[in-house]
């Protein structure tokens, strides 16, 4: 089983995909409008063809929440239809696809990574094995449209906002539905079923990730005082105001640690062994070093601004 149906209300459902980013249908009086794609796009097929079934809708729009392959890397699914993303971001993305996503420079990476990976006997886990699938063969092009601030789609009464909040990159939109209390949030959070307190830290840390800043924790917790009931995140099981409340606390005084540790002067060695952090995960994930590692550089950068 790589992904789990999961219904909010009447109207939204969201495909909970393992390994990938979750992908999310809201069906509105012009038709079905879909948050994200995943890589797979196999999958996304599929989960488009049930949502046109289940709503007996076409399909009108895809959003796509920021320019990261994981996000939009199955988009060509959607290409009959309008395609929509921040400006921000957009320029970076166009120089991108002529660069070093072409699809000869895609294959010639994946190829790159996997003979790294064999020279230095380690093996791949399954996410990194999705990505070398689809990566290398994906069809990629840009977004029909660009939002500076903020889109609104739907009648008053029953609107959807895309809106770029910015957090996990700069092109990062959030979308609102306020006639189901639900904000899907993008990967300014990720969640895990299994263990430290339902936070999955580790995707914001992978690849070019730079970690949790304290923009994203702000606006996570402008959410948690907020009517939204329910948060898709970017990757992870759909989660309700409780935990979502709850995840942010937890995130919040993890960073405080680390900011008051790099205030004290203690070096990034003292800080991954520091047994504060010990209440922050049920199993050490082998990646906390990485972890404490980027949320160390990434709050000393906020504190060189700050000054
Ligand atoms: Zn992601």
């Amino acid at each position: 089983m790589i992904g789990r149906y999961v219904e909010i209300g009447d109207r939204i459902v969201v495909l909970e995909n393992e390994y990938d980013a979750n992908l999310t249908c809201i069906s509105s009086e012009e038709g079905l409008i879909f948050v994200d794609t995943g890589r797979r796009d196999n999958l996304a097929l599929k989960f488009r063809k049930d949502m046109e079934q289940k709503f007996n809708k076409e399909t009108s729009h895809l959003l796509i929440t920021h320019y990261h392959f994981d996000h939009y890397g199955a988009m060509a699914v959607f290409n009959d239809v309008e395609i929509i993303a921040a400006q921000s971001g957009y320029k970076d993305f166009s120089l991108a696809l002529q660069t070093y996503l072409t699809k000869e420079k895609r294959r010639e990476d994946v190829n790159e990574w996997k003979e790294e990976y064999r020279k230095n006997n380690i093996e791949p886990d399954a996410g990194r094995l999705l990505h070398w699938e689809y990566y290398p063969r994906n069809e990629i092009f840009l977004p029909t449209k660009q939002v500076k601030d903020e889109l609104i789609l739907g009648n008053d009464s029953e609107k959807i906002v895309f809106k770029v909040v910015g957090g996990h990159s700069k092109c990062t939109a959030h979308v609102y539905i306020p006639f189901e209390a639900v904000v899907h949030v993008s990967d300014n959070l990720a969640t895990d079923s299994n263990g430290n307190d339902g936070v999955f830290l580790g995707h914001s840390m992978f690849f070019y990730r730079p970690g949790i800043s304290s923009k994203t924790i702000d606006i996570l917790e402008q959410i948690s005082s907020s009517p939204i009931e329910t948060t898709i995140p970017g990757h992870g099981p759909v989660i309700n105001k409780e935990q979502t409340t709850r995840i942010t606390k937890y995130l919040r005084d993890f960073n405080i640690i680390i900011r008051s540790s790099i205030n004290e002067g203690l070096s990034l060695d003292e800080l991954i062994n520091d047994s504060r952090f010990t209440t922050f995960y049920d199993t050490k994930p082998d990646y906390w070093s990485t972890i404490i590692q980027r949320q160390y550089n990434l709050i000393s950068e906020e504190i060189q601004i700050k000054k």
